[in-house]
């Protein structure tokens, strides 16, 4: 295989408790290490797995191939989709798990499906309209969670998993499969 130039993005993690590499579907190689962690032996860790990783850059790059990114007028199409979807799902979802949030904002965000502010608003992306409904509802728990919890603490993904009926993991597996805007 022909070598890839690619970039490694170190993130520090509080919870991360070994080293560990992930290739988006964006195709950005990111680097996870413990806070308490060595750069170093990171970087020369990640070093030793190049072949794991162009493999991967690969995999994602047939991935996006498959499915261009959406036109300016498909996006507004989406919109459209999820100003009636997004408030409905995350209304039914903040009723049944006794969860309140503040306001909802449906942006065009590409780096994330969602996102809660300290205040407790929050912020979906419109791209999750093209999503199953499961999916959808996965990430409104996460967000709410976030307005009991604003962290990635074990507290907090025991209450996702409270309300996903223990799914955490398996719902969080299937977004990957998904590209915001794809
Ligand atoms: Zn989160």
């Amino acid at each position: 295989m022909a070598p890839v130039g690619y970039t490694v993005e170190v993130v520090r993690s509080r919870r991360a408790r070994r080293i560990s590499l992930r290739v988006t579907p964006e195709g950005r190689v990111r680097l996870i290490i413990p806070w308490w962690g060595s750069k170093r032996v990171a970087l020369a860790w990640a070093e030793s797995r190049r072949e794991w990783i162009e493999r991967a850059l690969e995999r994602a790059r047939a991935r996006r191939s498959e499915c261009p990114p959406m036109t300016p007028r498909e996006v507004e199409e989406l919109r459209k989709v999820a100003k009636v979807r997004l408030p409905q799902t995350l209304e039914r979802v903040s009723a049944r798990t006794g969860l309140r949030y503040g306001r909802l904002t449906i942006r065009n965000s590409r780096s994330r499906w969602g996102s809660c502010s300290s205040e407790g608003n929050i912020s979906l992306s419109l791209h999750l309209a093209r999503l199953p409904e499961e999916l959808v509802e996965y990430v409104c728990v996460h967000e709410l969670c976030h307005t009991v919890h604003h962290n990635h603490s074990a507290e907090f993904h025991s209450l996702v998993n409270l309300h996903t009926a223990g799914l955490e993991k398996e719902l969080a597996k299937q977004l990957k499969n998904y590209i915001p805007g794809r």
